[in-house]
């Protein structure tokens, strides 16, 4: 990138969605890494068959699809070595499981109901996009700067971070891998995964239900 390239923020507005900061995935498992990527390629093509804006996700996945090229050949290289880890097996129950759990997940807490509900924040509507101040805490936030946008990511404009529920529940209580992120939403809105199935399939009806329950 060269020195006259607008940063990030310089470039970013609430009107526009805006590109998201290149991230560290050093310290990231790949398991978790590919796990991350599948799910929000997942959630980029249901955005695509809408005919939605992507290129939030376009920026972010570019760079993830990197760095696991980067990892894959990694592991071509040293395979015969011993102590080489083995790649991530995604026809795994587990792994399908945990990806099936995002989906649902997603699919009953679209970020602002998230917000709203579970976090327990203040939204304002602003044209198609929701502000709020930051819950995130790391900044005293007086501006609202935290925006909601209609494809499920946020951006805040005050401390830089960005996400989904999940990345925005990492954030928080300071959880890296999105397994643990995943499980822990599962956690903390008390919604039995089994259950979210049939809330998929009759949708509604279900968050009528659950807004009884929690209002
Ligand atoms: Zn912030």
């Amino acid at each position: 990138m060269n020195s006259s390239t607008p940063s990030y923020h310089e470039t970013a507005s609430p009107e526009t969605v805006p590109t998201p900061a290149i991230r560290d995935f050093r310290f990231l498992k790949t398991d978790d890494l590919l796990s991350e990527f599948n799910h929000l390629a997942e959630w980029r093509l249901d955005l695509k068959a809408r005919s939605a804006d992507t290129s939030y996700f376009d920026a972010t996945l570019t760079p993830m699809l990197k760095e696991l090229e980067g990892r894959k050949r990694l592991r071509e290289a040293y395979q015969d070595d011993p102590l080489c880890p083995v790649w991530p097996d995604t026809r795994d129950q587990r792994y399908q499981r945990l990806l099936a759990d995002a989906r649902d997940l997603k699919a009953i807490w679209p970020l602002e109901r998230y917000l709203a509900t579970v976090v327990g924040v203040d939204l304002r509507q602003s044209g198609r996009h929701a502000t709020c101040r930051c819950p995130l805490g790391t900044h005293d936030d007086t501006t609202l700067s935290f925006v909601a946008y209609p494809d499920d990511h946020f951006h805040c404009y005050g401390c830089g971070k960005h996400g989904d529920i999940f990345t925005l529940t990492g954030v928080y209580f300071g959880i890296d891998s999105f397994a643990d992120q995943v499980r822990k939403v599962e956690a903390i809105t008390g919604t039995m995964v089994e259950s979210a199935r049939i809330i998929v399939a009759n949708e509604e009806q279900v968050i009528r239900d659950i807004e009884a329950v929690l209002s």
